[in-house]
């Protein structure tokens, strides 16, 4: 066969596998490779392409933006093509990149250097301000209908602040927080993980039930518009402007550029700063300013001439895994973790991955002594992406999948239509270990100084069983474990017995009732308002509270149930533990770490509204302010934290976490601080 016979099958098959890969990814959501994967495979495409352009066909991936449409929403055509676009993978890509705009347009312009959202793109169409129809890019002539689930978007205005018409095109995304702590839920609830916050996000807007595509909290960021919008903006920097104007959410991370060694800068900066965005991002945005100059330069079938996406390298490691680790949850989910030779990844080191089931598991054949492939999902938690076969040794035995609870020894089930094995020996220590932990946990019952450790022995003990029994202990009883002298007894004990005025909000969230989370807790006591009434309440009324659905109010019902619940609410409410909602109190302090201080909020919290926070910041005396400057004294940062968090990290401002500042309330003597 001669070199060009070769040349012309590897295209062939190139197409074939790239053409399946993109249609699994844009039209099932899921990926079969990475995509650094994909996009090498793609610039072996475009190379052979390039070499031969008589062989470019209409089906290569090169002359299609997205892929088919999938069926069962309706159609919706864009007022104008929405392109893909071009991607640089190096500096030369980059210096390439300019020396042809330049070609074009001269050296006298600029460039706005954004970050690159991995999420899904999507156009709103406004007309006289109100928002009347969402899209997908789908094949970008035509995308797919997903109104009803944009909707379900805090940040997407229903009305602009103008009454203006146009079609403005963006992103939208899967907060790392959120994307985590879906699959933290997924793996307890059996189900297989979700591979990435993009692919989370597009199942979420393909929802055909608009309830599932909201509790996925999505959130968005517009980088464009249509031509024919009413906007008016000659470049890039204004149009995110004006968009910021009439209510679009844009994303203030990005700079205006004018030479190589600026964007490289930049490129950079983004690069050291992504980990720490509460974005999934994968690479910079490179895009010509001055819409003369863009309109000077077009487009190709694919993407506009005037901007490329430089994508950052795969953050991938090899490393050896040693052992994996079984460790039992509240709810007798037991879980696998990789234990590994300690490696460094995306900055931090890194020895343990979660394997979340045995499923995966087996999908990827893992031996003991394999060397693995490992990335981190929403650049948090570490993942074994694949086995390197060629590294595998003779006497790597397959990873022993446990028949019985590496805790209590009792035979494991796996549920019908579940990934998850699960331990349902009500009795079993992990379970119960995991429980009381929760129950005295800072969002929970926040019982000062009891940690896991304590508890651990408490159990080990036999001084307690259940959560009711921890305000049953004495003194004498603690002071039997390990480490624990009269004063730090009598301290516990005192932690203790405060606990017991926490509220019924926060003692059903401690209670671990499986889907029942802090703010779930706070909605259904503020609704009830004693515990005797959510124990009788059924179903139907419980799920008719706004943000409360059916899993929840089912999970709710049939916890109440059970005789052991019972017993326990019995015995928690014979010993004084308050089982009634009071709404926060928020006494003004005399003395206090927020009293005079300027304070700026951002992100979402779990237990307050943003107003509820400033409220109780304002009555203890603090200045809430709305932007980070450097008068700000600390900043208060929630999950989904942006902009702000970045440039009061860059002014050295002191930052605290939701749970610092629920803390902090505590020390300051607001009691019922959620
Ligand atoms: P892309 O993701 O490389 O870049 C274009 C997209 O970037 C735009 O459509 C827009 O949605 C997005 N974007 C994010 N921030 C932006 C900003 N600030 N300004 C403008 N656009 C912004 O291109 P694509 O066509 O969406 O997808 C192609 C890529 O998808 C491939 O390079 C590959 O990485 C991946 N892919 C992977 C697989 C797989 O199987 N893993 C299959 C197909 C495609």
């Amino acid at each position: 066969m001669s070199n060009q016979q070769k040349e012309r099958q590897r295209l062939d098959a190139l197409k074939e596998k790239l053409n399946n890969y993109a249609y699994s990814y844009y039209v099932l959501d899921q990926s079969l490779i990475t995509d650094a994967e994909y996009d090498e495979l793609y610039q072996e495409l475009l190379m052979i392409e390039a070499k031969y352009p008589e062989w470019v066909t209409l089906d290569s991936p090169s002359q299609r933006v997205g892929d088919q449409l999938l069926e069962g929403f309706q159609k919706v055509k864009h007022a104008q093509t929405m392109y893909s676009l071009s991607n640089a993978f190096n500096e030369a890509d980059i210096h390439a990149f300019i020396k042809k705009v330049e070609e074009v347009v001269g050296s006298q312009h600029s460039f706005i250097c954004e970050c690159k959202i991995d999420g899904l793109a999507i156009a709103l169409t406004y007309e006289d301000g109100l928002f009347v129809r969402g899209a997908t890019r789908g094949n970008g002539q035509t995308g797919e209908d997903i109104t009803q689930n944009l909707r379900t978007i805090h940040s997407l205005p229903l009305r602009l602040r103008k009454p203006i018409s146009g079609e403005f095109r963006g992103e939208a995304y899967m907060p790392k927080e959120v994307f985590l702590k879906l699959n933290e839920q997924r793996d307890e609830a059996g189900e297989s993980p979700l591979a990435n916050p993009r692919n989370a996000a597009a199942g979420a807007l393909r929802q055909k039930d608009p309830a599932k595509a909201a509790k996925r909290q999505l959130n968005i960021f517009m980088y464009n518009c249509s031509s024919q919008s009413d906007i008016e903006a000659t470049s890039q920097g204004e149009l995110l402007e004006e968009m910021e104007a009439v209510g679009l959410r844009t994303n203030s991370f990005r700079k205006e550029c004018h030479n190589f060694n600026e964007v490289w800068e930049f490129i950079q900066t983004v690069g050291q700063k992504r980990h720490q965005l509460p974005y999934e991002i994968d690479g910079v945005v490179i895009k010509v300013n001055a819409f003369e100059y863009q309109e000077k330069l077009g487009h190709t079938i694919k993407a506009p001439r005037w901007a490329i996406a430089y994508k950052f390298p795969a953050e991938v490691a090899q490393t050896t895994l040693l052992n994996v680790d079984w460790t039992v949850g509240r709810t007798g989910v037991v879980t696998p973790t990789a234990i590994m030779e300690a490696v460094q990844l995306a900055g931090t080191t890194v020895q343990r991955a979660s394997l979340h089931n045995v499923d995966l598991i087996e999908k990827l054949d893992l031996h003991i002594g394999d060397q693995v492939v490992i990335h981190k999902a929403g650049d948090i938690i570490p993942e074994i992406l694949e086995v390197d076969l060629t590294k595998r040794k003779r006497d790597d035995r397959p990873v022993a999948i446990p028949t019985e609870c590496p805790q209590c020894h009792e035979e494991l089930v796996k549920i019908k239509d579940e990934v998850a094995l699960r331990c349902v020996n009500p009795n079993c220590p992990a379970q119960r270990l995991a429980q009381i932990t929760h129950f005295v946990s800072r969002l929970a019952m926040n019982i000062d100084g009891l940690g896991e450790k304590i508890v651990e022995q408490l159990l080990d003990h036999h001084l307690i069983e259940n959560p009711a029994d921890l305000y049953y202990l004495k003194q004498e009883d603690l002071l039997k474990l390990d480490k624990i002298k009269e004063k730090s007894a009598n301290n516990l004990i005192q932690a203790i017995n405060e606990s017991k005025d926490r509220g019924l909000d926060r003692l059903l969230f401690a209670l671990g009732i499986r889907h029942v989370g802090a703010k779930a807790a706070r909605l259904i006591a503020e609704e009830f308002g004693t515990i005797e009434t959510v124990m009788i309440a059924e179903a139907e009324q419980v799920g008719q509270i706004e943000g409360i659905g059916e899993i929840i109010s089912q999970s709710l019902v049939h916890y109440f149930q059970q005789e052991s619940s019972l017993k326990l609410i019995d015995r928690l409410k014979k010993i004084g533990v308050k089982t009634d909602f009071q709404t926060t109190v928020i006494g003004t302090q005399q003395t206090n770490e927020f009293k005079g201080k300027t304070i700026v909020l951002t992100g979402s919290m779990n237990a307050y509204t943003r107003n509820e926070a400033k409220q109780i910041l304002q009555n203890l005396g603090a200045n809430v302010t709305g932007s980070v400057s450097k008068k700000t004294d600390i900043l208060i940062a929630g999950t989904e934290a942006g902009s702000k968090l970045i440039k009061a990290r860059d002014l050295g401002v002191t930052i605290i976490d939701e749970s610092t500042f629920i803390e902090k309330l505590v020390e300051s003597g607001i009691n019922d601080a959620k």
